[in-house]
């Protein structure tokens, strides 16, 4: 998944009101960070094969250390022991972690069976979703809108920059994600893990900049309005 990932940030941002949005994407879509750089090192691999699914070209040959369900449970226990550490705030915390988790519940939905259960297992799960593209849009589809209308109904912009940042992202987003499916193939491996850092290097800070320019409206607030 790609901007289901983003959904879950969008979404959690109601649930953990204290946590930065640029927090919440950054945890959404850490594995998707850590893969790139294990490809890099060659530690991680995956092939590019065309019309492996009918939205990407990606067979994940090995990738036990940032997407296997045991180290998606010590990623996000890390996580949240870091955000603990730094904030002191444990229901934000754990609302880290939960966001991290996510992220292999969405990949085991969309995936082929790729997904290990632990480093060295030989189980592979994933249900598939990704062999339609329909499907695929749906549902994706359906969480990225609920997701907007979850965060733009729990927060209001503080200024212009507050509105527009926000729906600039939005719109990135699925300028990003749309054409993907009729694009070509990309070149090589190195291409799409630098293509992956260099995007999470521009959503993470620009997540914390939507945030600065955003204000959570309490349940209170909003009931009475
Ligand atoms: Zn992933």
């Amino acid at each position: 998944m790609f901007i289901g990932h983003f959904a879950v940030a969008f979404a959690a941002k109601k649930a953990a009101p204290r946590v930065s949005l640029g927090t919440l994407i950054f945890a959404a879509v850490f594995l998707d960070a850590v893969w790139p750089l294990l490809v890099l090192l060659g530690v991680e691999r995956f092939r590019i094969v065309p019309g492996y699914t009918a939205v990407n070209a990606f067979e994940f040959v090995h990738y036990p250390w940032s997407h296997s369900l045991l180290m998606t449970a010590v990623w996000s226990l890390l996580l949240a022991l870091v955000y603990f550490g730094v904030k002191r705030d444990r229901a934000g915390a754990l609302w880290v972690g939960i966001v991290v988790a996510s992220h292999w519940v969405l990949d085991f939905v969309s995936h082929r069976p790729d997904l290990p259960l632990y480093p060295g297992g030989s189980a592979r799960l994933g249900l598939s979703l990704w062999n339609s593209l329909p499907a695929t849009f749906v549902v994706e589809g359906l969480m990225f809108g609920l997701a907007i209308a979850v965060y733009v109904r729990s927060t209001r912009a503080k200024d212009r920059s507050g509105t527009i940042a926000w729906w600039v992202l939005i719109g990135l987003l699925l300028a990003l994600y749309l054409p993907g499916p009729w694009s070509p193939p990309p070149p090589n491996q190195q291409v799409v893990a630098w293509m992956g850092l260099a995007l999470l290097a521009i959503f993470v800070p620009w997540g914390y900049w939507i945030d600065r320019h955003r204000q959570v409206v309490s349940a209170r607030a909003s009931a009475r309005t």
